[in-house]
């Protein structure tokens, strides 16, 4: 279904497909794809809404917006549900995202209330200078699907608390929360101000992207879904934020607290089953303590528990689809004849679409599993004699979305802060995260800040006011 203008409608595309529980593989839903004409008419009641909320004051937004949250959070039993059937997240896990989920719309909600220019003066002599923080219009806003909800709310709420309106196209493949996030959201929002079309990436969300309405794209995905929307983006000389893949690579030294780092590195490289944009899926390590790292690192995926993701107790989800599993599985196919998979490296032997947990090692740098965001519970290990090569093996890809760095010695931990081309850098951590953090890509990983003030920020044009004294 859809939601525009307040009103839910039924999309009038085509194409008809199935929502899978990528657990089971069973069927939970049938949706039928937005046509050109339906994203048309989101627009256009985001564009007359837009008017009426750029008006209100941010504070007015921000208790609207905080009613939202409090809506949320009494849905909260109704969203597990939801995400967990229709994402394959463990409970446990989807338990917590919640939380963060709620407390970003409580963090975003404010955004319009602290936004900073530079100070208004005479600049120039006889002449008052006054800058203005204006919203842009419509955003098109699309999301990935391994983070439906959170997602979502990250574009949807700081864009609306500082005075744009919205039309959000979900993955095809995770609709579901994105919709009844929005169906709540209108209970306390004025019609138009929210709107959900729902489809693919090159039929309904091309038709968004390239609306002349749409002020502002926001685009988490892929580097390819990436380089299209830019591309339409550029076409209609639109801003975009594109929030894209990443290959992180964490950088263990022999003077780290090795079981510590072998422990974080283990849960991040894993986390969310590996489909994570951030997470440590490239492990670099000294050559003198690559045993005693990996013996660390097979105990802790030992412990992993791959299974239902409604039982409280699974830590391990399955990939998304089928694609991504025979995705992930060709990567394993193609590895060159010097790797050694440690453990893992199969489908697991249920329903869905499990893999196991996996550790490759013998690995060189240019092979594809390296090079690539592969996006499952796969991490590679590869050695380093000393810090150059350390560097120009962790900066060695085309993505730069984050690093680590994992060393107990400050002088080296704050060279590589300096030196790794990442926006973000973790110190003896890795995937800490939260509604605060933002998150800006480097390389091929996109630009354009998400999240915190500074992602709100993005939403805003500056305007500077020039005012005679005479
Ligand atoms: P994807 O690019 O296939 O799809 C993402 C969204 O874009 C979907 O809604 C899809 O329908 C849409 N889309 C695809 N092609 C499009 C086009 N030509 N025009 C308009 N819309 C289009 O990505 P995915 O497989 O859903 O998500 C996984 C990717 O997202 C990974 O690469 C991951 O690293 C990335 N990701 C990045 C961040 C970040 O903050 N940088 C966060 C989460 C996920």
């Amino acid at each position: 279904m859809n939601i525009i203008d307040g009103k839910t409608v039924h999309p009038t595309g085509d194409s008809e497909r199935f929502i899978v529980d990528p657990a089971t593989g069973d069927e939970i839903a049938r949706v039928r794809d937005s046509s050109d004409r339906d994203v048309a008419a989101a627009v256009s009641a985001a564009s007359a809404a837009f008017d009426g909320w750029s008006r209100r004051t941010p504070a007015n937004r921000h208790a609207l917006l905080h009613r939202l949250a409090d809506l949320l959070e009494q849905h909260s039993e109704e969203f597990l549900k939801l995400e967990v059937a229709n994402v394959g997240k463990p409970i446990a896990a989807f338990r917590e995202e919640f939380g963060d989920c709620v407390d970003g719309i409580r963090l975003g909600a404010a955004a319009g209330r602290n936004l900073t220019t530079p100070a208004a003066t005479e600049y120039l002599e006889g002449v008052t200078s006054a800058f203005r923080r204006e919203p842009i219009g419509v955003v098109g806003a699309i999301t990935p699907w391994n983070y439906p909800l959170l997602q979502a709310i990250a574009k949807i709420i700081p864009a609306l608390a500082v005075g744009n309106t919205m039309v959000i196209k979900p993955s095809e493949l995770t609709p579901l929360s994105t919709v009844r996030f929005v169906e709540l959201a209108n209970e306390v929002l004025p019609p138009g101000v929210l709107n959900v079309v729902i489809g693919d990436g090159t039929g309904t969300g091309a038709a968004l992207t390239r609306n002349p309405a749409v002020g502002i794209v926001s685009f988490t995905g892929s580097v390819v879904g990436g380089q299209a929307v830019a591309l339409s983006a550029a076409l209609g000389l639109r801003k975009a934020i594109m929030e894209l893949g990443g290959n992180a690579p964490a950088v263990v030294f022999a003077d780290a607290d090795v079981p510590r780092a072998a422990s974080l590195l283990a849960a991040s490289g894993l986390f969310n089953a590996g489909q994570e944009c951030m997470a440590s899926s490239r492990l670099l390590i000294h050559q003198s303590v690559r045993d005693e790292f990996v013996e660390a690192l097979l105990a802790e995926i030992g412990a992993v528990r791959l299974g239902s993701t409604f039982d409280e107790a699974t830590t391990l989800g399955p990939l998304i689809s089928q694609k991504q599993l025979d995705r992930a599985v060709g990567f394993l196919d193609r590895l060159p004849s010097s790797a050694q998979i440690l453990c893992g490296g199969s489908r697991a032997d249920r329903g869905g679409y499990f893999l196991e947990p996996t550790v490759v090692t013998g690995l060189g740098h240019e092979d594809e599993i390296i090079q690539n965001e592969v996006f499952a519970p796969i991490l590679t290990v590869q050695t380093f004699s000393d810090d150059d090569e350390a560097l120009t093996l962790a900066n060695g890809t085309e993505y730069g979305l984050s690093a680590s760095v994992w060393s107990s010695n400050s002088g080296r931990t704050s060279r590589f802060a300096r030196d790794l081309k990442a926006g973000m850098v973790w110190i003896n951590e890795h995937l800490k995260f939260g509604p605060d953090c933002a998150v800006n890509g480097f390389g091929a990983s996109g630009f354009g800040i998400e999240n915190g003030l500074l992602g709100a920020t993005e939403f805003t044009r500056l305007k500077h006011v020039l005012t005679s004294q005479h």
